[in-house]
């Protein structure tokens, strides 16, 4: 018997998962390799963060999604290194694995610009961990504001900072909005959790960047409504444990609050540097790499980069935005390209079909700009609904996410409220309010 085709996809999310499935029925050995045992729909995690969902909901193991693809092979492992000449991947712990085509799919990690000290006290939105981080300390700030000593003390308790006002910081801000207003509203005893200050921090002149302008306009209304302070313009400095620094123009200022959250850009991980540096590959200034329009590598035409790691451009030389349909249409494309070359055809290069791109900012309310048509308010919510609900991978954690909506919908209620892992260390609670006293 002939060696089939080996594949190897790198990476189990949007772009790997989209990839391996398009290959279904494909003459090819396909090996798909993942860190983690779960693909994890990233859209939803600021739900994770905030109580409204469980990770389980968000998380699919990625065994469990191609248990019926027979020409497929999952791994647990990570990829640390490449030989291009040899043709192999090796992983951490050493394991070697070789391909004819190799894909990779592993995404971006997130950037806090050089200043990477300051993520001990701004977690970030990027892993099931982080969101549970975040779940924690919004959670455990509301429940030290009750045992505060002094006013002041409460008062930074109860002053929540996001950093960044991209679709992330806006969900954030909103669904924190409602949590402090409207969920927390009755539970507790001394303190008012609907006076929590929300304070939306963006180094740029509007929210939501990339947005028209209208869309930018209406999403900061909205979010006005629901009680979120917002400073534009304003260049974060420093983050420690007492607070956010930042300059605004020529003045500068420190906001306290015991609770930061980073909703900034992204980066490279260290594996896409390794991959860049051994194949001398061109990258753009977060380290993504510069495809060919077939989403190849430059004179590697056996090399996919797909997702949030490549630089991809539209039709006029534009760069993509790293959102999960480039991801899931590069998948699509470079699958079929692989499919086409063994049966000794091509394909036309990749074309990327823009459906447009929406933001949720509380409960009832979104804006999206869908095929060109700018929506917001309430149909802009229900439409970004359907769309998250449809892509979810499967069946059975959208019916459950359904149901939970239903009941947030109706009664603001987040029923995944827990308080997991240690509780701080660093912040000790007061003798003053402790039980002893
Ligand atoms: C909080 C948040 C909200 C978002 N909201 C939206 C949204 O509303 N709409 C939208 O379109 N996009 C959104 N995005 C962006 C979207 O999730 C990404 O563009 C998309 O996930 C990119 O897909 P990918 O396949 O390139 O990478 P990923 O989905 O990140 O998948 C990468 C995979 O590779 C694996 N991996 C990483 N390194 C290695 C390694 N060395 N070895 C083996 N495996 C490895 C990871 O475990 C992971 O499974 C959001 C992202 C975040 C973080």
């Amino acid at each position: 018997m002939p060696n089939l085709h080996r594949v190897l996809i790198l990476g189990g999310g949007f772009a790997g998962l989209v990839a391996a499935q398009t290959l279904k029925r494909a003459d090819v050995e396909i090996t798909l390799l993942d860190k983690r045992n779960f693909h994890l729909f990233q859209p939803l995690l600021y739900q994770v963060a905030t109580g409204s969902l469980s990770p389980a909901e968000i998380a699919a193991p990625i065994r469990a999604v191609l248990s019926r693809q027979k020409n497929v092979e999952v791994l647990l492992g990570e990829a640390v290194d490449i030989d291009p000449d040899k043709k192999n991947i090796i992983l951490d712990d050493g394991g070697v694995f070789p391909y004819d085509t190799l894909i990779i799919a592993t995404g971006s990690q997130t950037s806090y610009y050089g200043n990477d000290q300051w993520r001990e006290n701004a977690p970030s939105l990027k892993s099931i961990e982080e969101a549970t981080r975040m779940r924690h300390k919004l959670l455990y700030a509301f429940e030290r504001a009750e045992r505060a000593d002094t006013e002041a003390e409460e008062r930074a308790w109860l002053t929540f900072v996001i950093v960044g006002a991209g679709a992330t910081g806006l969900e954030l801000a909103g669904a924190l909005a409602e949590i402090a207003h409207h969920t927390l509203k009755r539970d507790f005893r001394r303190i008012r959790p609907q006076e929590a200050r929300i304070i939306l921090m963006e180094g740029g002149p509007r929210v939501l960047a990339p947005y028209p302008e209208d869309l930018s306009a209406k999403a900061e209304k909205l979010v006005k409504r629901l009680g979120v302070e917002i400073m534009l313009g304003a260049f974060v400095t420093n983050i420690d444990a007492d607070g956010v620094s930042y300059k605004h123009g020529e003045t500068s200022g420190t906001v306290p609050a015991r609770t930061v959250f980073w909703a900034g850009g992204v980066t490279t991980t260290p594996f896409g540097r390794k991959v860049a540096e051994r194949l001398n590959a061109q990258t753009d200034r977060s380290g993504r790499f510069k495809v060919d329009p077939d989403l190849a590598l430059p004179n590697r035409p056996e090399i996919f980069v797909l997702g949030d790691l490549a630089c991809t451009s539209d039709a006029k030389g534009n760069p993509l935005p790293g959102v999960a349909q480039v991801a899931i249409q590069g998948g699509r494309y470079a699958a079929n390209l692989i499919k086409a070359r063994l049966a000794g055809r091509t394909l036309p290069p990749f074309k990327y079909f823009d459906k447009g791109d929406m933001a949720v900012i509380g409960r009832a309310a979104a804006v999206a700009d869908v095929f060109g048509v700018h929506v917001s308010g309430f149909i802009a919510w229900c439409i970004w609904l359907f769309i998250h609900l449809i892509y979810i991978v499967e069946f059975q954690s959208r019916i459950i996410v359904l149901i939970q909506w239903g009941f947030l919908y109706l009664t603001f209620s987040r029923t995944a409220r827990l308080i997991t892992g240690e509780l701080s260390s660093d912040t000790p609670v007061p003798q003053s309010r402790s039980k002893a006293s």
